[in-house]
Parts: C-alpha cells; structure tokens; sequence
C-alpha cells in the first residue's frame, strides 16, 4: 500500500516538475556591520560557490548585494534595507548585531521577504519570515550542562563579560548539584578579579566571553598563576578553535571548549577566499583567514536558501519583484520560499509534504553543510545540532574527545588510556616541587664539610624513593623543606590545615613526602599515591637495664616469704623434736651400757641436739644424733622430705637466677600505660598518632589520650625525635607512641631502647598530592612497580639496616654468642660473706667460752681470772702438743659423783649432763 501511495505521488510529482521557472540572476542582500568583513567574505564566496555548483541553481545564478552598516544604526538599517528592496531581491541575509537585526527582521517580516540569520539570539520566538541557522541557545546550554556533569565538576564559577552570557548558562545557574559562583569581568585589567579566583582556590572556570576576549583572559590567567595542572577551564564559546592556544599548550592546564565545526574541514574555503581575492589583487589579513562559526553558518544559510529557491521553482513559476517599504505590496512567494528552507531543515514524513501541497519529490535530502545537518524544530529553532568536545592538546593544540547532541547527549570518545598517556607525557621533562619535612631516615640533612645546596642537602628513603620514581616517569624535581615543619592537620576550630597539607592545597607543591599517614580527614583535602610502608601505633621504652646481682642473690630462688617459712619451720621442727623426744620412752636410753641396771637414762635429743639434727639434715650433711622412737623418726623422715624437696628447688632455681639476666618491664602494651599513672607517655603532636587518640573511640585510648592531653609538662613533642631523646633520657619515667617502622629505625640504633607491645592500628605512608592532581595515577603505578621489583625492599634495608644500623642486633648477637654467662664475684659474694660472718660468729664464741671456762677454772681454784686466763692463753699460744693435763675439782657436795673434766673434746659429749 505505502509503495503504491509513494509511486502515486511520484508520478503526479513528476507532472509537475519541468514546467516552472527561476529569473536568470536572482539578487540576494546582505547587510553586514561595517568592520565585519569576514562576514561579507563569506557571504561573497557562499554565494559563488552555489553559482559554481549547476546541481542546486541549475539554471539561475545568484548575486550577492552587500551593503555596510555602521554599528547599532537602526534608522540606516532601515533605510538600507528598503533601498535593497526597492530592487527584487529573493532573501535578506544579515545583520548581526542585534538592534539592527531587529529592525531588519521587522521589515522584512512586513514584505513578506525571507530573512536569514546566522546571529546567537536568546528571543524564545521568531517572526514568520525569519530563519535563524544558529544553535538555539537553550540547547546550547543544555550542552554546557550535560558536559560539564560529563566532566564531573560540581564547583566552578562562571566569568562572563556581557550580560547575554547569563541567558547562555541559565541552565548552569539551575542545576541542583553544581555550586555556582558568577563573576563578571570588567575592564581590560582582569588580573585583580583572577587573583581573587585563585585566592579562594577555585580550580574550575568556565568562560563565557567573546571570542576574541579568551586570548586575553586566558593569557592574564597565567601571568597570576591561575593556569596549570591542577586548573580547569570549560569555553563556551563556539569560536575557541580560533583562539591560539600555543603559549598555554605545555602548561598543563585542562581547557575544554566546544566546536560546530571543525576547523581542518574549512581549509579549501579559507584556500578559495585566498585565490578569489587574488583575482582582485587583494590580499587577506590574518584575521580574514579564521572561518568563525558565523561564517560557516553564512555558507550553510546560502546553501539551504538556494535549495528552498530550486524546490519552490519546481512547482511554481517564481518571479521576484520589487517591494517597497511604503507601499503595501509584499512578495507573493517570500512564505513559500521560507516555508521550503524550514522543510528542508526537518526531513519531510511520507505524506507530510503532500498535506503541506509541496512538491515532495523534489525533496533532495536534508542540508549537510559545514556546520552539519540543518535542521529546525517545530517551533523553527535549529536545536538539535551536533557539537565537537575538544581539548587543549601538546600535540594537535586542539584534540576532539567527544561530541554532544540533543539526543544522544554526551559520548566521551577519549579513552582512560589517552588521558593516562597525555598525563604521563606532561608529566615527562616537568619538575615538580617536592615538599618535605625533617624524620629520620625518611629525610634527613646530609652530614657534609662542604656546604651543600639544592636536592644535594637531603638523603634518605623518601629521598630515594622520589628519585626512583622520577625515573620512571621522567621528571625533575626540588626538595623543599615545609616551612611551619609540620605534616598537616587541621584546625579543629578554625578548620585550616598547617604544613604540607596546606603547601599541597595552595599548589605550592606538586608532591609531599615524608613518613606522612595517610588518614581519612588528610584524603579529604590532598590526593595520596598507593601505600609505599605499612605500620602501626606501638609503644618505644628504655630497656630495663641489667640490675648489679645483689651481694646476697643466693637468697634469690626463695621469695622472703619463703625463707621466713622455712626458718620458722626450722624452729617448729626442732622444737617438736625435742618435745617428742622427751615424750617417747624409746628415746631414753642406758647411758653406760656396762652398767646393767643404771640409775638413770639419757635421752640424746636434747634442744640443741634437736636444732643440730634439724639443721644437719636442712644442709644435707647429717649428724651422729638419730632418732630411735617411731614418733621422732616421723618427724624426722617428714623433715628429710620437706628439705630434700626444698632443697632441690633451691637448686634448680639458684642456677637460673645467678645467670639469667633478670629484664623485667613494667609495661608490656598501651592496656598497662593506660592503668598506671607513674609513667608518663606522649606522642608527635599535630601527627597521625596525635590525631588517632584524640579522635578514637575505644575506651583505653580515650583514657590514654585524657592522661595526655592533661599532663603537665605536656607531653607531646614536636617531633618523633625529640619525643625518643626523651624516652633515652626519661630513665623509665616516660614512653613514646610511635609508628612502628620508626620505631624499627630507633631501636636499631639506640640499644637502651625497645619496642613494648604490638601494633594498636594500622594503616600506611603515601605521597601526597594536591587536590585531583592528575600526577596521582601515574605517581601510583611507579610506587607499585618499585614495590613489585623489590625495590622498596632493598631502600627500606638501605635506611634501617645498612646505614649504620643493625649495632643493637649485632651487640645481642655476640652476647648470645658467647655461651653461659660465667658467675662473677658479684654473683655469688654473699656466700663469702656468710662464710666469713659464720667464721667471725664462731671465733667470737669460742673466746667466750674460752673466757667463761678461765672464770669458772680461776672461781673453783680461787686465784685470779687473769692468772687463770694468763696460764691458758700462754698455753695456747704454744701451738704445740695436743694433750693437756686434767685439772681436778672438787667435789663441792657429797652427792655429787666425782669426776673430771677432761679435754675440750670431752666436755662437749657430756655438756648436758650438768
Ligand atoms: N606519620 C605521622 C603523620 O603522618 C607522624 C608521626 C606520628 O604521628 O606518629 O602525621
């Protein structure tokens, strides 16, 4: 059926075509503003170049009718355009500026003659003889928008010169989730408004002046350091192919713009305006030779104006004639010939164009011309448009990367890849400003006796590791020292950051490295590169020294406890013996076995025989007294195993304590700092591990960090050195929280200090880097690799252990080496001195006795103690013989048995017996 209706119209079509007829030379006007040659140019050639085309005017041939009109002259406008008419003119083109436009427009609108525009104009209607070719500014904006969420900005601020630029980002101002900020600029000297943008550290710009203002805007931009890396820009001008763009090439800075056409595609008209003018012997200026969007839209206008011309002469024998802006008369064929130029822009629907009564199979396709396909809504705006996203590029100047439409929105066409190797090359040859702070070994002043300048100053592992890194991306760099020496953290009340946070944020450092934690509020603010060290909090201490073994350190295996246990069990033990003694019959023996019947029994446990025999069998040596009666040899079997035992652990243990070096800490983690109050504990203030206890929310650390933040003197350092000098120096009385791998560096290097615990977090180093630095992605993936191929591994073993490490592990090593300490005279002294106090006691004794036995010889011979002691002493002192002569006593009562004393040696058998 469609085929049978399709065939139907192209029959009767094929009637009507043939038959109807153009003038020969058909005039067209063009009222331009009078400095505007670019646009008579290109009005000039558009119309030879249809003239040379047989295929859209087959059998006419335009002329072009420019007239110049000085800038916003309505009245001459006017005038102007009745003087054209006053000749038959077929379609008014021009002007741009917009009074005039208007004036223009109304005229025209009034004669019923086609006026074609190629002008931004915000007017949401048009008159019904007008034809506007240029993109429809809502849609434009429409495209802002929908790049810009594609870009991912959120905040930015609009500058714009002219207040038709708040029409053109209307769409901007009202987007929910764009923070907005809209500055105008004013004046030639932008640079005071620019240096404010930088102030407020505002990285994205969009820009939205004339075209041949972005030059000049863009060029103070850089003067004031507002163009780098970390900067944005967004033109939304259709014109920014034209700007040059060569000085900021290699600046780093990302501006995007937008294009209707593509200027490599306007070469051969820019070459047929060369050679035409030639033919004229003129010769164009610079500015003659940069096709603006106008312009090409002026050639699309022309085209799609002859293209309607043709289609309605198809049908209709069209003559022009003359109009008069007094007279009432209007061209006949002027609603018919802007009709065709709109149906053109909107590819006609089978059966439409014969509703309409047009010639449909006329219809030659939609216009494609240098600004793309021409097409017109309803409402007749030219708003769906295709438009080119491009960049600033090293190489092209200006590189597409996607493009925009009404339908099909934004298509990216960049790939990750390309923006990774368009970074990587700006980042090659670059140098960056590495800003770091003082902490061995990450950096350190290098110990010279020459003075040293520049990256020369400095050594260490982040040193190293920023010129490994520098060597897989091929850029340069200067170490620069943070001023305030801090890392970087932010006020709690003011909300500022301090130190190389802060150096990064205001772009005054490209990269900051230093054993710098990467933490969430810190991410918040700066970018970080992958990890290159993993650690944790721990806890650095002074060893406990090794305490001088005490004189009397033998006692040592036994607690005091124990051995006041043991003496009163001694005593007990004793005691009891000689009770039981006295009691069990069997303990009472004949003390003359010769003697049948004797008058009495002996019993040979007596008090001091008890106490011999309890400690004979305490030193394991024995005695010649034992036990006869089951009761007592209880007691005595009970003592021997209670000594033995006893003994036997004071053995085992004695060996261990007289050559084990007793080390005992008083802390062992953070749980025992937090429960004591004697040792005071600190960390780096303003750091990582500052921030973690204050921000924690486990109760040990908040107790640790309200024992912290309270003490006084405090006891937070400015350094993570500082705080181990003082633990050095603290003797016991103060520790440091500190991340592990400084830690490692310390305690390979002062051997009075150690690690107490395990690690209370965890977490790790990065680089840091500005906000959004494009240099993160690159910065990681060369960290990664020198993690990868051991690199990282072979600096950290560089820094810790090489450079003069490894003396602590070293010293315990050759300790350990050589073999079972050997037992000092400080070991085991106090054996000497009970010896000798033993020895002393027992002298002392023997000269009492020795006095009390002179007393008791010179009272029973009544002479004199000193004779007495006199002859004894002198006896004595002869040192010779063994045997001495009895001396005989008295009986001093009958009952008494008369006998000697004997020896010494005897006396002591029969002590008891008085
Ligand atoms: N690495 C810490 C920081 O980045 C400094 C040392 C510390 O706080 O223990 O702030």
């Amino acid at each position: 059926m469609k085929i049978l209706i399709i065939t139907t119209f192209f029959v009767i079509s094929c009637c009507m075509i043939g038959s109807h007829a153009l003038p020969n030379q058909i005039v067209i006007g063009g009222i331009f503003d009078e400095k505007d040659k670019l646009l008579e140019l290109a009005f000039r050639y558009a119309v030879e170049r249809i003239n040379n085309d047989p295929s859209t005017l087959t059998h006419s041939t335009l002329i072009a009718q420019p007239v110049w009109l000085p800038a916003d002259d309505s009245y001459r406008a006017a005038r102007d355009v009745c003087d054209i008419l006053r000749n038959p003119v077929a379609a008014i083109f021009g002007p741009q500026m917009e009074k005039t436009a208007n004036h223009v427009q109304s005229i025209c609108d009034a004669m019923e003659i086609p006026h074609i525009e190629t002008r931004w104009d915000y007017k949401l209607r048009r008159d019904a003889y007008s034809i506007n070719l240029y993109p429809y500014p809502p849609s434009l904006s429409e495209a802002y928008r929908k790049i810009l969420l594609a870009l991912k900005w959120k905040e930015f601020v609009i500058l714009y010169d002219t207040n038709d630029a708040l029409v053109r980002v209307q769409t901007l101002l009202r987007e929910g989730s764009f923070s907005v900020t809209v500055r105008q600029l004013e004046g030639e000297d932008f640079r005071p408004l620019l240096k404010e943008i930088r102030r407020a550290q505002q990285k994205r710009i969009v820009l939205d002046v004339h075209s041949s203002l972005i030059y000049t805007v863009l060029k103070q931009a850089a003067q004031i350091g507002l163009m780098g890396e970390y900067y944005n820009y967004f033109i939304t001008s259709l014109d920014f192919n034209q700007v040059d763009l060569e000085e900021f090439k290699y600046s780093g800075t990302n501006i995007t713009g937008i294009q209707l056409i593509d200027p490599k595609k306007l070469q051969h008209i820019v070459e047929d305006w060369k050679f035409g003018e030639r033919r004229f012997a003129r010769i164009l200026t610079p500015d003659l030779l940069k096709v603006t969007t106008e312009a090409a839209l002026m050639y699309d206008a022309v085209s799609l104006f002859a293209k309607g011309l043709d289609t309605l002469s198809s049908s209709h024998d069209v003559d022009i004639e003359k109009v008069y802006c007094e007279g009432d008369k209007t061209w006949q064929h002027g609603d018919s010939l802007i009709n065709y130029m709109k149906w053109y822009g909107s590819p006609p629907q089978f059966g439409e164009g014969y509703k309409m009564g047009r010639n449909f199979s006329s219809y030659s396709g939609p216009v494609i011309g240098l600004t793309g396909l021409v097409k017109f809504d309803r409402m007749g705006f030219r708003s769906d448009f295709e438009l080119d996203i491009v960049e600033m590029d090293q190489n092209e100047t200006l590189k597409k990367v996607g493009t925009w439409s009404l339908s099909g929105h934004v298509n990216y066409t960049k790939s990750w890849s390309d923006t990774k190797g368009a970074v990587e090359k700006n980042l090659k040859n670059k140098t960056l400003i590495v800003m770091v702070a003082k902490a061995d070994p990450y950096v350190m002043m290098k110990q010279d006796p020459m003075p040293l300048a520049g990256n020369d100053q400095f050594e260490g592992f982040c040193i190293d590791l920023i010129y490994e890194i520098s060597l897989i991306r091929g850029f340069n760099y200067t170490f620069k020292l943070v001023p305030d020496g801090a890392y970087g953290s932010r006020d709690q009340v003011t909300g500022e950051w301090d130190g190389i946070v802060k150096q990064l944020m205001d772009h005054k450092a490209d990269l900051g490295i230093v054993d710098f934690t990467i933490t969430y509020e810190r991410e918040e603010a700066v970018d970080f590169s992958m990890p290159f060290m993993n650690l944790g909090i721990s806890i650095i201490y002074k060893k406990p020294q090794k305490k001088a073994p005490s004189l009397f350190s033998f006692t040592s295996p036994f607690s005091p406890d124990v051995w006041l246990y043991m003496a009163t069990a001694y005593l007990g033990v004793s005691v009891l013996l000689f009770i039981l003694a006295r009691i069990a019959p069997n303990e009472w023996d004949n003390p003359h076995p010769c003697i049948q019947d004797p008058e009495e029994l002996e019993n040979a446990i007596s008090l001091s025989n008890a106490f011999w025999f309890t400690i004979g069998s305490l030193m394991q040596q024995g005695s010649d007294i034992a036990p006869k009666a089951v009761s007592t040899r209880i007691v005595a079997g009970i003592w021997w195993f209670f000594t033995l035992i006893m003994i036997s652990s004071y053995t085992a243990n004695l060996a261990a304590f007289l050559t084990v070096e007793r080390m005992d800490s008083p802390i062992e983690g953070a749980e025992d700092l937090a429960k004591q109050t004697k040792i005071k504990y600190g960390c780096k203030e303003g750091g990582s591990t500052y921030a973690f206890f204050r921000d924690s929310t486990i109760p040990t650390y908040q107790r640790m960090w309200a024992a912290m933040s309270s003490a006084r003197p405090s006891v937070f350092t400015d350094t993570n050195e500082a705080g181990v000098e003082r633990v050095s120096k603290s003797n016991g009385q103060y520790a440091f929280l500190m991340e592990s791998s400084s830690i490692e560096f310390q305690v390979e290097r002062r051997c009075d200090l150690m690690q107490v615990g395990g690690l209370l977090d965890s977490k790790s180093y990065g680089i840091a880097l500005p906000p959004e630095s494009p240099y993160t992605d690159p910065i990681s993936s060369a960290v990664l690799r020198l993690k990868e191929n051991g690199k990282l591994h072979q600096l950290k073993t560089r820094w810790w252990k090489e450079r003069s490490g490894g003396r602590c592990m070293r010293e315990a090593s050759s300790a350990k080496s050589s073999g079972a300490n050997e037992l000092g005279l400080s070991n085991v002294g106090g054996v000497f001195v009970v010896l000798i106090g033993g020895m002393g006691i027992a002298a002392l004794v023997a000269i009492c006795e020795f006095l009390w036995n002179a007393r008791e010889l010179a009272t029973d011979e009544t002479a004199s103690f000193c004779d007495e002691l006199g002859s004894e002493v002198r006896f004595i002192m002869k040192c010779s013989g063994s045997t001495k002569p009895v001396r005989k006593k008295a009986p001093s009562t009958p009952e008494e048995p008369l006998f000697t004393y004997g020896s010494y040696g005897a006396n002591y058998g029969y002590s008891d017996r008085k």
